[in-house]
């Protein structure tokens, strides 16, 4: 059952953390509904611009109603994830999305307001909820790249302003997480003193966090035991979630992990098995440890366990 956004961050705020997971083909919407299935979790399926033209946005959006039919018991929200304002409308008016993310955090604030505000109004005559973005985390998104040297931290006395004056639903902050399998070059963590602050400005409004992958070394070193060749790299400590959660952190974005997984899949797969050549094979294989991947983020989000309480809100 698709359920808006809004609806979701009414059960979790304080509670628990939304995962928020990115697709692209089948056997990844396969895994994601198992797992969420299998975790008892609400989610939020995130579609990226890229995804939107690698896929089709047609594409995607018949997986997703597809999936609706395959897996009734599920809770999820469909969300645009980092979207540039052409994106951000078209969703918007297609009628199919929960809510869209307006990326507008590389423009000066009063830019970021404008656009984000711009957004906001056809959003909400639409009944579609807003993800903005005030801060810049470090990495490679999409098509845009942050160098570490100019990723700051979000400021919460600018966020407050920001989401009074942008009247946005929710907010990507960054505090300390970067975007992509090269995470925390330096000594760098978690900033929760950060999100501390900003809750203290903004009690209630739900916060995201982008980037939150933990890059896990052991997969790391299987894809590289398998002919990979990933440097080495550090993400997010997956136990850090939970101290997250009472600080306003609604929404998590975890989209590296899982793509990590695909690639030990198949590297072993066909390092294992060179004499085969049909793709179910391996596919059979991701689908159930995608499917197990994401009832393990689940579990470190709180969210597993929460479907028939958010089942209930719904209703
Ligand atoms: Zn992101």
């Amino acid at each position: 059952m698709i359920v808006t956004t809004k609806q979701l961050f009414e059960v979790a705020y304080g509670k628990f953390a939304v995962g928020a997971y990115n697709i692209n083909n089948m056997e990844q919407t396969l895994g994601l509904f198992r797992g969420n299935i299998d975790s008892q979790a609400p989610f939020i399926i995130q579609i990226s611009k890229g995804a939107r033209s690698y896929a089709d946005k047609r594409m995607l959006e018949a997986m997703i109603k597809a999936a609706d039919e395959i897996f009734p018991e599920a809770i999820f929200a469909v969300h645009l994830d980092h979207g540039d304002l052409p994106t951000a409308l078209d969703c918007i008016e297609s009628g199919f999305y929960s809510s869209v993310m307006i990326d507008a955090s590389s423009q000066p604030l009063e830019e970021n307001i404008r656009i984000t505000r711009q957004v906001v109004e056809a959003a909400h005559a639409r009944g579609i909820s807003v993800e903005a973005e005030l801060g810049q985390l470090g990495g490679v998104e999409e098509h845009v790249q942050v160098e570490e040297k100019n990723a700051h931290l979000t400021d919460p006395d600018e966020a407050a302003i920001f989401v009074k004056e942008s009247g946005c639903d929710s907010l990507a902050v960054a505090i300390g997480t970067s975007h992509g399998a090269y995470k925390f070059t330096g000594a760098q963590g978690l900033r929760l003193d950060v999100a501390a602050e900003i809750q203290k400005r903004l009690p209630g409004f739900p916060l995201v966090m982008h980037g939150s992958s933990s890059v896990p070394q052991e997969e790391v070193a299987r894809i590289n035991a398998a002919g990979g060749d990933l440097k080495g790299a550090k993400g997010v400590d997956e136990d850090e979630f939970a101290k997250a959660v009472p600080l306003g952190v609604t929404k998590v974005n975890i989209d590296t992990d899982g793509r990590l997984v695909w690639t030990r899949v198949h590297r072993e797969f066909f390092r294992d098995h060179p004499e085969k050549f049909d793709l179910r094979d391996p596919g059979k294989v991701f689908i159930a440890e995608y499917a197990k991947f994401i009832a393990h983020k689940n579990l470190k989000l709180q969210s597993a366990g929460t479907l028939e309480m958010v089942r209930k809100h719904v209703a």
